[in-house]
């Protein structure tokens, strides 16, 4: 059910939470997790997103994980890459260059098959489930992740009342609740986007507050 509608978003080309340009929160907090230029990031939920090629351009081996073929074949298509697939424990798995991305569902995936990940970069990811699959959705990705892996967050929070997700409204109470018992969190920034977002003005809300926060999984 959860997929059927990802999928058929795809197959509509209904992807209003892609974005043509790399997010500035990505550019503006990146530096701050202070990694170096190396090691594996992890992508999950991740569209087509030109985020993962910004990430490689810092150095960073990419490792993107998307449910929807579409997307997958666009992300390479689209930015002039030659990848073709290979079966990987039942997933396909698409290569160029330092981008990595696996065709399946996140919650199917496996440390062994995400590999070594260093950190871990999330604009709407959790914030595309309903609340019941955050909670699964927190407990997979941590399991995926060896101590002291850091995660940029990126969420929104507004009055639910307003409008039906995705995107959900994940508060700074819940992301406290979620990951609070086996992360250290920090607040990197909180700004109302609302302006720079008419789309949901226009779906009815009226406040809309964009949160980053670095996450860091404690031994
Ligand atoms: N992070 C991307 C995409 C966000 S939209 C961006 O910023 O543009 C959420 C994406 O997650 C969609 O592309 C959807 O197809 C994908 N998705 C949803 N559930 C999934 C699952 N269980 N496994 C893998 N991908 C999933």
């Amino acid at each position: 059910m959860q997929l059927d509608f990802w999928l058929n978003k795809w197959q509509k080309k209904d992807i209003g939470f892609h974005q043509d340009a790399v997010n500035q929160s990505l550019m503006d907090f990146w530096p701050r997790l202070d990694l170096g230029n190396q090691g594996h990031v992890l992508v999950p939920l991740c569209g087509k997103t030109q985020d993962m090629l910004w990430l490689a351009g810092q150095g960073h081996h990419v490792v993107g994980v998307e449910i929807s073929p579409i997307a997958v074949q666009e992300f390479f298509a689209e930015n002039q890459l030659d990848a073709t697939p290979v079966q990987l424990d039942g997933l396909d798995d698409w290569s160029a260059g330092a981008v990595r991305l696996i065709c399946g569902d996140f919650f199917a995936t496996t440390a062994a098959v995400v590999d070594e990940v260093m950190a871990v970069y999330d604009r709407a990811a959790l914030i595309a489930l309903p609340p019941e699959l955050r909670r699964r959705y927190v407990a997979h990705l941590s399991s995926l992740l060896p101590y002291g892996t850091d995660i940029l967050l990126v969420v929104i929070d507004y009055p639910p009342a307003e409008m039906d997700g995705p995107p959900f409204s994940v508060n700074d109470h819940e992301v406290n609740a979620l990951y609070g018992a086996e992360f250290s969190i920090s607040m990197l920034a909180e700004r109302d986007v609302l302006d720079e977002n008419p789309r949901f003005r226009q779906r009815g809300l009226t406040r809309m507050i964009e949160r980053v926060y670095r996450l860091t999984k404690l031994a």
